[in-house]
């Protein structure tokens, strides 16, 4: 009977690539990385951070409040 054959075996390549779709299907992707910031660096303690976390004063960048008081004051101002 091979048309009973060729219906068997068109039932077997559906679930083999059945089988495939599920075992390879496309994994949803990993989030996204956040996106690169501009980096500048305390000019006292010299630790790195995000431009936008960062306090900046004449041409400086600081990590804190207490960093830039701490130039301020061995720079001779404020
Ligand atoms: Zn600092």
């Amino acid at each position: 009977m091979p048309l009973l054959r060729l219906v068997f075996l068109l039932l077997l390549a559906f679930i083999a690539w059945r089988a495939y779709r599920l075992l390879f299907a496309p994994r949803p992707r990993p989030p996204a990385p956040p996106p690169l910031q501009d980096m500048v660096r305390c000019a006292v303690c010299e630790v790195h951070l995000p431009v936008t976390s960062a306090l900046r004063h004449d041409g400086q960048a600081f990590c804190g409040e207490a960093h830039k008081r701490d130039y301020l004051a061995r720079h001779g101002q404020g």
